[in-house]
Parts: structure tokens; C-alpha cells; sequence
């Protein structure tokens, strides 16, 4: 489980370090660039995973921070990594996110392009990609989507699904989820901003 610690300062994150939880999750570079390095020096085998949509001119924190990147999702962003990654000698594990309600606004791959665009990662970036992200639309039924990325990392030999929040994790689980993101279930609701 990935504990989706954004917008949750320090002291409330400790407790869950102090517990033995390792896992976490946040959406933006620079609030988690200025949170966890002081978190990591106290707990250096913390897996710290991006879940939120990240700009190649931020390729070069990104692999400086992150163990996971969830959300590859276009060739610019490939290249931009792949590109850290030689020059930091620094290997974070890749997911593709996979826009599987064909949301304008929503960062992922349309599900129709998601084959070429992993096949590519690979061939012309040389990036392994680990599996696959989705958020599902907030006012659609989420099982088709799990279902659907679930199927697309079938069909590409990727074992990795990251899916599910708080409302929807146990279904999520049931169609296979390999990691789930909480936040409010774990942290309760934000309200910083
Ligand atoms: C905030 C966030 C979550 C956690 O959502 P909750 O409903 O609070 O569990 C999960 N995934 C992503 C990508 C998020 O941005």
C-alpha cells in the first residue's frame, strides 16, 4: 500500500515512519523535495513513488527524488528520464499511467496508444517499464477501468497495476491491483489547501 502522504506535513507523516510504513506517495515535486529528504536521512529505506503528473524540465529532480515514477506517459517525458538517469547513474522503477476515461484534462496515455507507447519506451528510450498507473474519472463506475488496465499490462508482459484510492481499494484489489494509493484513509481528509 502507498501511503499518499501530499499535503501532509512532517509530524503528521513520523508516526507512520515510526510504525514501520515505508511506502509513500506524493503528487508534486517540489512539496515532496522539500518534505522528505529530512524524513529519508532518519528512514533511508523509504520508497518514496510519484503519482502526479511530472514535466520533462523536471526529469532531473524527478530521478533525483523518486525510487517510482508512476507517470510516463509521453515521449518527451521517456527521453527526459532516460536521459537523468545515464547522467545520475540513478535507476527510479517506471509505470506508464494510462488515461483509461479519455479525459482531456487528465495526464496518461489514451488506452489505444498505451502498446506503441510502451513498445517505444523500450526500443527507443531503453527504459524499463515496470506497469501500469490509472486514475479513473470521479463520476464513473471505476471497475471497467481497472479491468481495462489490467488488461493492457497483460497484453504487454507488465505486472506492476497501480490502482485504487481510498474509496474504491478493495475493488481495486479484487481486479488485481499490485498497489494501492491511500491518502485520506490513512492521513484522513486534507485541508491545506
Ligand atoms: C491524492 C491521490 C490519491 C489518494 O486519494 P485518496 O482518495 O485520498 O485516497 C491517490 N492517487 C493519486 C494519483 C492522488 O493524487
Amino acid at each position: 500500500m502507498t501511503a499518499v502522504s501530499k499535503q501532509h506535513d512532517e509530524a503528521r507523516i513520523l508516526p507512520l515512519l515510526k510504525a514501520g510504513h515505508r511506502v509513500f506517495g506524493e503528487n508534486r515535486i517540489q512539496e515532496a523535495a522539500l518534505k522528505w529528504p529530512p524524513l529519508r536521512a532518519q528512514f533511508p529505506d523509504t520508497e518514496l513513488r510519484l503519482i502526479g503528473p511530472l514535466q520533462s524540465n523536471k526529469a532531473k529532480e524527478a530521478v533525483a527524488l523518486f525510487d517510482v515514477i508512476e507517470t510516463v506517459d509521453r515521449p518527451k517525458i521517456a527521453a527526459a528520464l532516460a536521459r537523468e538517469m545515464a547522467e545520475q547513474d540513478r535507476h527510479p522503477r517506471l509505470l506508464v499511467q494510462v488515461n483509461t476515461g479519455e479525459e482531456p484534462q487528465k495526464a496518461g496515455v489514451l488506452p489505444t496508444e498505451a502498446d506503441a507507447f510502451i513498445e517505444k519506451c523500450r526500443t527507443e528510450f531503453g527504459l524499463q517499464i515496470d506497469g501500469l498507473m490509472c486514475i479513473p474519472p470521479a463520476d464513473d463506475a471505476p471497475a471497467p477501468h481497472f479491468a481495462l488496465l489490467a488488461k493492457i499490462a497483460q497484453r504487454c508482459g507488465l505486472r506492476q497495476l497501480s490502482m485504487g484510492m481510498s474509496a474504491d481499494y478493495a475493488l481495486a484489489s479484487q481486479l488485481g491491483a499490485t498497489h494501492v494509493r491511500i491518502g485520506t484513509g490513512v492521513f484522513g481528509v486534507r485541508n491545506r489547501r
